[in-house]
């Protein structure tokens, strides 16, 4: 499981999340919903391991991996990320960019690993084709199979759909929720869109200003806000 204990950071001393406590159970897929600028990437980031805490801790699997004293290195938290901007490597077929985060693995086990995951995101056959021949759908969904290729302990997400249109998300994002519960990923994803953090998410976390406003399933946010502010970004208020 992922636990955030009081959480703060922000940059040059001025903090932009305050006192954020949340925790993912192992397996589920949770959400911070916000409006823009109230902090998500910013906590995304800590998570990852490129911002240091102004105060509290962050936990993954039982292991303090930071406080405001430690902070573990990004590439030993054996976190995978996803990002708006997809950045598949051009250079690089299909195969070996969900290859490579695999380059320590046997060369059997790797093969049997991009195959795998070729047929888990529904393109298989495509391990010799390049990133600019697919099409944006396609190459978030090669992004999704890198990201989860070493098999890390937590996938973040920011923004991951953003760049796509309307009608494809719609069909993209209750697919890849299929895809992480099948593959038992525990991930955490950042939006500001509410039909995707519902349609995507177990537990919700809306934030405002750097604060936790509500912690709950899609059904309980909605059915159930529990600040005026849920409420009216949620769309039920007054
Ligand atoms: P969006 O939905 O637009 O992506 P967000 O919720 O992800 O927004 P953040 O990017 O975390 O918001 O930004 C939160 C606040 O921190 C904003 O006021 C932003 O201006 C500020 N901020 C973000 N990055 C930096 C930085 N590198 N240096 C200084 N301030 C920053
Ligand atoms: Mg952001």
């Amino acid at each position: 499981s992922l636990e955030l204990n009081d959480v703060a950071l922000g940059y040059q001393g001025m903090s932009v999340i305050e006192g954020v406590n949340f925790t993912l159970q192992e397996g589920k897929i949770g959400c911070l919903l916000g409006p823009s600028g109230c902090g998500k990437s910013t906590l995304l980031r800590a998570i990852a391991g490129f911002e240091p805490l102004m105060q509290g801790s962050i936990k993954l699997s039982g292991v303090q991996i930071a406080d405001t004293t430690v902070q573990l290195a990004p590439e030993k938290r054996q976190i995978g990320m996803v990002f708006q901007d997809i950045a598949l490597f051009p250079h690089l077929s299909i195969g070996d960019n969900i290859g490579f985060g695999l380059r320590h693995w046997s060369k059997a086990a790797r093969r049997e690993r991009i195959a795998h995951l070729l047929k888990v995101v529904g393109l298989e056959g495509y391990e010799g084709r390049y990133p600019q021949s697919l099409s944006g759908g396609q190459q978030q969904r090669i992004a999704l199979a890198r990201a989860i290729a070493p098999k890390p302990k937590l996938l973040l997400m920011d923004e991951p759909f953003s760049g796509l249109d309307a009608k494809l998300r719609e069909t993209l994002v209750p697919e890849i929720r299929q895809i992480l519960l099948q593959e038992q990923v525990s991930a955490l994803l950042v939006s500001h869109d509410q039909a995707e953090a519902f349609a995507m998410a177990d537990i919700v976390a809306v934030l405002a200003s750097g604060e936790v406003q509500q912690i709950g399933t899609p059904y309980a946010i909605y059915h159930e806000p529990a600040t005026r502010f849920v409420a009216s970004f949620i769309g039920q208020g007054d």
